[in-house]
């Protein structure tokens, strides 16, 4: 019988998993980087992380060797502090390199961005120079809709079609700034600069009661990262913009949050061995 090594940093007996257990389980949604499976309780999901990398509106795809190892880490990290300071968010915990345990949420169609510096579509809508400071950070909404390329709404669409109510939206902005001024800095401390970055949030149900979580992931492909001293880019603006040392972009932000795993970003999940 062929056996799967599926969590290589368990113990040795909690590796094996029989491969057809792993094939049955059941795929819920496949997205352009990430992969959710059924979880092994209800309520829960397994979020699978890929290397594969899509840029303006999936017109550029391509494979960021080790991203999937690293943006599992990152995440976790990120998410991890987040819950330290009593911000709730969907992550459980790390089940290996590519997979973290989740609580499956509703998802709020809005994808929340948070800018501090102008960098990407800001720049081209405003006419603003990449790099330039920010009067103060500033918080949008766009719809979350791949047919529709993400457009950029007001609050006032997201109540009216009824996609979050006025105070899911205060309790969103609220928490989106209060992360980001934890983020910022904790990223200083690790000398890199937060531009800006993409969060979303879920409805997370506990019997009667509704909570809003922080879902997805938090990772260079969704943040802009600058180094503090030089302004280099470290993060999906790489892949974007063609520039080389993409993976090691992913790496030096692992590195400096002291996450990078030991034996490096390589892909273990797929070991297999023969019984
Ligand atoms: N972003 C994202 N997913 C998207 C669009 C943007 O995660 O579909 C992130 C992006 O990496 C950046 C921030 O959100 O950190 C702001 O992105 P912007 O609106 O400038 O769009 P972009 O220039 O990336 O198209």
């Amino acid at each position: 019988m062929r056996y799967v090594l599926a969590a290589p940093e368990l113990p040795a007996t909690a590796l094996v998993i029989p491969e057809n257990r792993m094939a049955r389980r059941r795929r819920i949604y496949e997205g352009k980087a990430k992969v959710l499976f059924e979880g092994p309780e209800p309520g829960t999901l397994v979020q699978y992380f890929k290397d594969d990398a899509t840029a303006f509106n999936n017109s550029k795809h391509g494979i960021i060797t080790g991203k999937g190892v690293l943006n599992n880490r990152i995440s976790e990290f990120l998410m991890m502090k987040l819950a330290e300071i009593g911000i709730p968010t969907h992550f459980v915990r790390r089940l290996n390199m590519r997979e973290q345990l989740i609580r499956e949420v509703e998802i709020i169609p809005i994808e929340v961005m948070v800018r501090n510096v102008a960098a990407g579509s800001l720049c081209e809508r405003l006419a603003l120079t990449e790099g330039q400071p920010l009067p103060r950070s500033i918080v949008e909404f766009y719809y979350k809709s791949d047919e529709l390329g993400n457009p950029l709404i007001a609050e006032e669409h997201a109540t009216a079609f009824g996609w979050a109510s006025p105070q899911e939206l205060d309790e969103i902005m609220h928490m989106s700034l209060r992360i980001n001024d934890f983020m910022t800095g904790l990223f200083i401390s690790a000398g890199i600069r937060l531009v800006d970055f993409k969060l979303e949030f879920g409805r997370l149900w506990d019997n009667d009661e509704m909570r809003i979580v922080v879902a997805d992931e938090i990772s260079p492909d969704n943040c802009r990262l600058w180094d503090s001293k030089t302004n280099e880019k470290m993060d999906k603006d790489r892949f974007r913009g063609d520039m080389d040392k993409i993976e090691e972009g992913y790496q030096e932000v692992a590195r400096r949050l002291g996450v990078l795993p030991e034996s490096g970003p390589s892909d273990v999940t797929g070991a297999t061995a023969i019984q």
